[in-house]
């Protein structure tokens, strides 16, 4: 039998509530689902996008696959194996697997840390290398890897630009040879003329290094450029998941639709007959359930969504 080699990462009805906060809306037993029942795969050496407007549930989501928030429910098997449930010191190893590059790089950093130290920590932490000369070459190779000298290592992070930083960063994240990285906005507080090269560094690493990524972001050009499938997200759910190139050029959702003609094009002609569809607040996105339908190949739709636009 030719059988499809399995997901990386196989999330199922993945939920996560959090207990309402608000003074005047709080009632016993009434939580936030801030993310509702989300599946999805993603194939090894892949970029998976995440788009949607803020705090429709991105990082949660990226943060629960991880388990640095636990779930409250759903399944989440990672190379193969569940990792919801798991005992602190069971979680431990599987931790090295994956990492988490934030949008904030200078808030990650350690400010009285020198950053060779910072990207030598998780080998500390895990006893990896115990010599200091293994561990400072090895060091040397990761700054040489994310396009840094070496010697900066001594430096402290106010040092260094926010483009570097984030570098610094990556090194660490790749210190420990994850096969995951949840990237969460990683470029959206660098200069604009310094993200592409952090994406592109993204993915030379990724090549080099067998990489796969959850890649979560609102800037719908880069995603465009650097994701095989995105999966856009409305108030927890995934409203709509296909191939990038088939989601751009055939969005079905009206808020698919919505996100997408936001985001210019680099060409005057395109550019003055582009429509620009604003989203409507009056109008309410949402489906009435998580069921997702698949329309054509590997192109999901909210399942209420298609029996709509089936029926007019
Ligand atoms: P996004 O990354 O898409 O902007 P988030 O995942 O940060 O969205 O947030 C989704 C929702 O969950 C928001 O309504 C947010 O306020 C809420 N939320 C996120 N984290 C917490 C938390 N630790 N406690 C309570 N509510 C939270
Ligand atoms: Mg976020």
């Amino acid at each position: 039998m030719n059988a499809e080699p399995a997901p990386l990462l196989s999330v199922r009805n993945l939920v996560k509530t959090f207990p309402l906060q608000h003074p005047f809306l709080w009632r016993p037993g009434v939580d936030l689902r801030a993310v509702d029942d989300v599946s999805f795969d993603i194939e090894r050496g892949h970029t998976m996008g995440l788009v949607g407007e803020s705090g429709s549930g991105k990082s949660t989501i990226g943060r629960a696959v991880t388990m640095l928030v636990p779930p409250t429910s759903g399944s989440i098997r990672f190379e193969g194996a569940e990792i919801t449930g798991l005992t602190t010191a069971k979680l431990r190893p599987v931790r090295r697997r994956f990492q988490m590059v934030f949008q904030d790089p200078y808030a990650s950093l350690n400010p009285r840390m020198r950053v060779g130290g910072f990207v030598a920590e998780p080998l500390v932490i895990h006893g990896l290398m115990p010599g200091p000369g293994e561990r400072e070459e090895y060091v040397a190779d990761l700054f040489r890897k994310v396009g840094l000298d070496p010697a900066f290592a001594k430096r402290y992070p106010h040092q260094f630009s926010g483009g570097q930083q984030q570098r610094i960063c990556i090194a660490r994240a790749i210190a420990l040879k994850p096969s995951l990285i949840i990237a969460d906005e990683p470029i959206s507080a660098l200069d604009v003329s310094i993200q592409a090269q952090v994406v592109n560094l993204l993915q030379d690493l990724q090549e080099e290094l067998d990489l796969t990524y959850l890649f979560i972001s609102h800037d719908l050009n880069m995603v465009r450029h650097i994701c095989h499938r995105v999966a856009v997200i409305y108030r927890g759910r995934i409203v709509e998941l296909a191939p990038t190139r088939e989601l751009y050029e055939n969005p079905l959702h009206p808020y698919t639709r919505v996100l997408l003609s936001a985001i210019s094009v680099p060409d005057p002609l395109v550019e003055r007959t582009r429509q620009h569809l604003l989203m409507d607040p009056t109008l309410d996105y949402g489906e009435p359930d998580s069921r997702l339908t698949e329309v054509s190949t590997g192109h999901w739709l909210a399942a209420a969504r298609c029996a709509v636009d089936h029926t007019n």
